[in-house]
């Protein structure tokens, strides 16, 4: 019996092959399977002790890459509770770039489309008011349309991976973020429909409003943690930043005043 090495709690006459992710009880081959990207035994999946992973975008294969994000954005939008329930902590990272990446592409397309308007009224504005076409003119427009392409897809792709990072830090610090840094990162990668409004004039502060509650909706799902742990890795790191604007005006006051 004790050459077999650890056996299956239930098969003790098989040889055990890893340990369940959940309970981390010894299992054989049979009694193991895989679910959201980890092991999990037989009786853990039956009793239904732990999540059955999926959200729309882990279907982009069969939906198509628009659908699955329209879906999946849908879903953050009217029951983030439910969709953050859904996301699997252990998951890959890169869908959740990817996802982000769409995020920032339909800000891209707007601002294209804004900058395009505009490029062609100056045009015409110079065609009709007699003057000469100054080609510079046309590189400024061209510059412009590319930087306001590229910024938002990147901004909210590194946005995700610095937020989940200052959260996660002052999360562990707290005691929470039990399940790593790729979850607190996917949370605020998945998050990105909402903080794209950040960009349009107005809705700014609406957006920041929304999405760091449901952020926090999002580390304490995903990270099976308090609500309180979950604030203060997002408020905490708001509220410093609050007193260093503070201190600088302070400073500039003080220096100033001299
Ligand atoms: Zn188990
Ligand atoms: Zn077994």
């Amino acid at each position: 019996m004790s050459d077999l090495g650890p056996t299956c709690a239930l098969h003790p006459d098989r040889p055990s092959q890893g340990t369940c992710a959940h309970c981390g009880t010894f299992s054989c081959g049979s009694c193991l399977g895989w679910l959201g990207g980890r092991q999990i035994c037989i009786t853990c999946k039956d009793e239904g002790r732990v999540a059955i992973y999926g959200i729309p975008w882990e279907q982009r294969d069969q939906l198509g890459l628009f659908t699955a994000w329209a879906r999946t954005a849908g879903m953050l939008y009217t029951q983030p509770v439910q969709f953050f329930r859904k996301v699997d902590p252990y998951g890959p990272i890169g869908g959740a770039v990817l996802f982000a990446a769409i995020s920032g592409l339909w800000l891209a397309l707007l601002y294209l489309t804004l900058v395009t308007v505009v490029g062609a009224l100056l045009g015409l504005a110079i065609a009709f008011g007699g003057s000469n076409w100054d080609p510079s003119i046309a590189i400024v427009v061209a510059i412009v349309g590319v930087v306001y392409t590229i910024v938002p897809p990147l901004s909210l792709v590194l946005g995700g991976f610095i937020w989940g990072l200052v959260h996660h830090v002052v999360m562990l610090l707290a005691g929470g973020a039990s399940k790593g840094l790729g979850a607190t990162a996917r949370v605020a990668l998945f998050t990105s429909p909402i903080q794209l409004f950040q960009f349009v004039p107005c809705l700014n502060y609406v957006a920041w409003a929304w999405y760091l509650p449901v952020m926090g909706i999002g580390y304490t799902q995903v990270h099976e943690q308090s609500g309180g742990k979950s604030a203060a890795g997002i408020l905490l790191p708001v509220l410093g930043c609050c007193f260093c604007y503070i201190g600088l005006y302070a400073f500039i006051f003080a220096v100033e005043g001299l």
